[in-house]
């Protein structure tokens, strides 16, 4: 049925170029680069919308995922200077933000003794002081407390500067790191990959090769790993494009992402103040299009701590199947660059309703995506009044 609207929808396709391109898709045939661009420059939400959710429906049907989980944020106190971040504070200013102590964070795992987390993930501020070392006693004792819990830690950015603080190669440094206990990575840091607008962005910060090839290590030791776009800013549409086919082509290669995390630009507090934020439309095309061009990539997440709840319900119907977890306001990242989630925490009933909303069938995953459990005939009031899921 689906299959039959969405092959109408792209006959009734007025432009020549892009039925032959919405073709193809249905097709299952990879589209070009040029191809991508001319989706974002000439194609209607429509259309687009249409394509992304028949890919997204023939992937994973109705499937939204979501996992219980929460963040440690080590520090924000930062060496470098990013123009979009509005979280950092230079090692002059370190009274301004935070630092915490092995035990610190020991204590916020421990708050969850007893409850039915699967992740913790660990992102920071490039912290002159805090080392490889450091973070691999942090992550001996998290096992050590929690054997079972997934530690989804540390951007390629921190990875690089701590590897080469201890003079260690990328391979010698993700050894320590998994051997200690470090089960996957996060997406962070990709930024944009064009070096133009690398250099006006986070110019001192590692360049899209050594990101990319820390997350190729990383797959080669049977890590996985996930991988971000921040999206909104001063990249256009060729940079966003050109952005995806690395890490597309990287995929190709390894197959070890799980997921590609859209991130959009907030302008609150940071250099970049004075750049509008890219409205809903703009959103909801660059979600349909990376489902249309990320084609080996087997999940795309819409994180709703920064895009807020309403458009990641949205999302869902624009080639999103994943929308992160519960994460109890654990991180400070997005809230302090102005998303209307001030404080992102959401119960295991309220991400289950929110799915649910909108016809979509909630399922709770581990971080590698084997499903614990399908809410989708949960009784929704019981869950609410039942301490395991709030
Ligand atoms: S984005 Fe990350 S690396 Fe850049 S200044 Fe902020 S915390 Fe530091």
């Amino acid at each position: 049925m689906r299959i039959e609207r969405t092959r109408q929808i792209v006959k009734d396709q007025p432009d020549a170029e892009l039925r032959r391109i919405g073709e193809k898709i249905l097709n299952n045939e990879r589209i070009l680069s040029g191809e991508g661009i001319l989706l974002f420059e000439s194609a209607s939400l429509g259309f687009l919308g249409a394509l992304a959710n028949y890919k997204r429906e023939l992937l994973h049907g109705d499937k939204t995922y979501f996992n219980r989980n929460f963040h440690i944020e080590p520090t924000n106190v930062c060496v470098f200077t990013c123009a979009f971040c509005s979280y950092s504070r230079l090692y002059a200013h370190r009274d301004e933000g935070w630092e915490l102590s092995i035990s610190q964070m020991m204590d916020m795992v421990k708050k969850y003794d007893g409850k039915a987390v699967t992740e913790v993930h660990i992102v920071g501020g490039v912290h002159p002081k805090m080392n490889l070392y450091f973070f691999a006693e942090l992550l001996q004792k998290i096992k050590a407390h929690r054997p079972g819990l997934h530690i989804k830690g540390f951007t390629a950015v921190e990875l690089d500067y701590m590897f080469r603080k201890a003079k260690l190669s990328v391979e010698e440094g993700l050894k320590i790191l998994h051997e200690a206990g470090l089960d996957s990575l996060p997406g962070g840091g990709a930024e944009i990959f064009d070096p133009a607008i690398r250099n006006q962005i986070c110019e001192d910060k590692v360049n899209a090769e050594g990101w990319l090839n820390i997350h190729r290590q990383a797959h080669h030791l049977d890590m996985h790993s996930n991988a971000t776009m921040l999206y909104g800013h001063i990249e256009n549409y060729g940079h966003r494009i050109d952005h995806m086919e690395r890490l597309r082509t990287l995929q190709d290669e390894t197959h070890g992402f799980n997921t590609f995390i859209p991130l959009k630009f907030r302008n609150k507090g940071n250099d970049m103040s004075h750049l509008a934020e890219s409205s809903i439309i703009e959103d909801m095309k660059l979600y349909s299009v990376s489902r249309l061009f990320m084609d080996n990539f087997p999940h795309l997440k819409a994180y709703w701590p920064m895009l807020g709840r309403q458009s990641a319900q949205l999302s869902l119907s624009f080639g999103v199947n994943d929308l992160d977890g519960t994460i109890d306001d654990s991180t400070k990242i997005y809230s302090m660059a102005g998303s209307e989630e001030q404080h992102p925490s959401l119960s295991t009933a309220e991400l289950v309703s929110l799915i649910r909303q909108v016809k979509r069938e909630p399922v709770e995953r581990d971080t590698l995506y084997n499903e614990i459990k399908n809410y989708k005939d949960m009784d929704l009031a019981s869950m609410a009044s039942s301490p395991l899921y709030n």
